[in-house]
């Protein structure tokens, strides 16, 4: 039997450290357990967009608490974490009108309107196809691949203690059986990502949890784009809830399924975030409960050719390429659930989960739920 402690986490993806790092702010000890050597999973495979805006309505009050919770623990642990918002060029009237109708619902402070040429500046192409665009200033940026290691590493230097190489096998009332012994605390948070199903099959399954695979790649980065480029495009707009809430929404699904049928086949979400090194390109969606390992070469192709045609790069160099994984759910955006009174479970089940993380993480701690998201 090891040591006990206030709080047990399990798993080191950005929910179990933003829960880590909220609990050790508290003063509570903290314990996280990790399968893997280091976090490899869904938090370092992403674009480290924090979307906020393009959240629902109904989730804007946690958006706010994940952007407290990233600009605190940017200070405190010191990864990199811009707030330079989000860039969406307007390529058609009907996009356009999408974000017209957004700029109005949300105001100025959430959505300022941009020119052609000021949108064609800011993603770094002078000659960019638009009519208009958006800035969207409260979104913020962190490198995925630094942001979650960075913070592991710092909330052991903090006295936060990890357990790596550990599976769990079984958790309820304070205890977390594991397969090198089990561990006990006053409180658990279970944060497993798309492998809830292997800890709690019956909460997966009420809630139809699957793996969503995600076609990435990462090419270099002209000088002309720059790192902390966050760049939406017209897919993203039929996607963030956010947006599909307006009432051109429909229509944009329309003229996208004429214009861009090869992006609405393997619905993507066409969008691009910078690094220092190198710039993400994604991505593309498949649902299944054990996804095919493959990446398609089309599909990769596809995404690159037509977000390097938005940023003006004409030979892209392709360093590489992944198949991501997220935890989805065709009914909810959330699992949030407390199966015994010592036990809760945090999952984002929509690919979301870093711009929200810190805000369910607070959520998890605080006995909250967001009924109806
Ligand atoms: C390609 C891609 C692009 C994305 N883009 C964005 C984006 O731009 N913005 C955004 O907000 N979100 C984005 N997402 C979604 C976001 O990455 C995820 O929602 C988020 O990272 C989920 O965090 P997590 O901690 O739940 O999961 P993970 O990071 O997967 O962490 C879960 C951890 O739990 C561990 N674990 C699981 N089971 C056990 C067990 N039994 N015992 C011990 N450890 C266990 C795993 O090993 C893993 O380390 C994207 C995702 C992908 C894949």
């Amino acid at each position: 039997m090891h040591k006990h402690s206030d709080l047990l986490v399990i798993g080191s993806g950005i929910i179990g450290l933003a829960t880590a790092f909220l609990a050790h702010e508290q003063g509570r000890s903290v314990r996280v357990i990790e399968r893997d050597d280091r976090p490899v999973g869904s938090s370092i495979q992403n674009f480290g967009h924090a979307c906020f805006t393009g959240q629902a309505d109904l989730i804007q009050g946690v958006a706010d608490r994940a952007r407290t919770g990233w600009l605190n623990a940017a200070e405190r642990a010191g990864f990199w974490a811009a707030e330079s918002g989000t860039y969406i060029p307007a390529t058609t009237e009907t996009e356009q009108q999408i974000l017209r109708e957004f700029a109005e619902h949300r105001g100025p402070d959430q959505v300022t309107w941009l020119s052609r040429s000021e949108v064609a500046a800011a993603i770094g192409n002078p000659v960019l196809a638009a009519l208009s665009g958006v800035h969207l200033p409260r979104d913020m940026r962190v490198n995925p691949r630094e942001a979650v290691p960075v913070l592991a590493r710092w909330l052991a230097a903090q006295g936060v203690d990890f357990a790596w190489n550990t599976q769990v096998t079984a958790v309820a009332d304070g205890v977390a059986e594991t397969n090198r012994g089990d561990y006990t605390a006053s409180e658990v948070v279970v944060c497993p990502g798309y492998r809830l199903g292997h800890l709690f099959p019956d909460l997966a399954d009420s809630h139809g949890v699957r793996t969503c695979t995600l076609v990435m790649s990462l090419i270099d980065r002209p000088y002309a784009v720059p790192a902390e480029l966050a760049m939406l495009t017209g897919t993203s707009l039929a996607r963030y809830e956010g947006f599909t809430a307006m009432p051109y929404a429909p229509e944009l699904r329309r003229e996208l399924a004429e214009r861009e049928p090869e992006l609405v086949d393997c619905t993507a979400n066409l969008m691009v975030t910078g690094l220092p090194d190198g710039l993400l390109i994604g991505d593309s969606h498949a649902y299944a409960a054990s996804p095919e390992p493959f990446i398609d070469e089309h599909i990769g192709n596809l995404l690159l050719a037509r977000a390097t045609h938005v940023l003006g790069i004409t030979a892209p160099v392709v360093r590489q390429r992944w198949l991501g994984r997220y935890a989805d759910s065709r009914s909810t955006n959330l699992v949030l659930e407390r199966p015994d009174q010592r036990t809760t479970v945090a999952v984002v089940t929509s690919g979301i989960g870093m711009t929200l993380s810190f805000g369910i993480a607070d959520l998890a701690l605080s006995g909250g739920s967001v009924p109806g998201f």
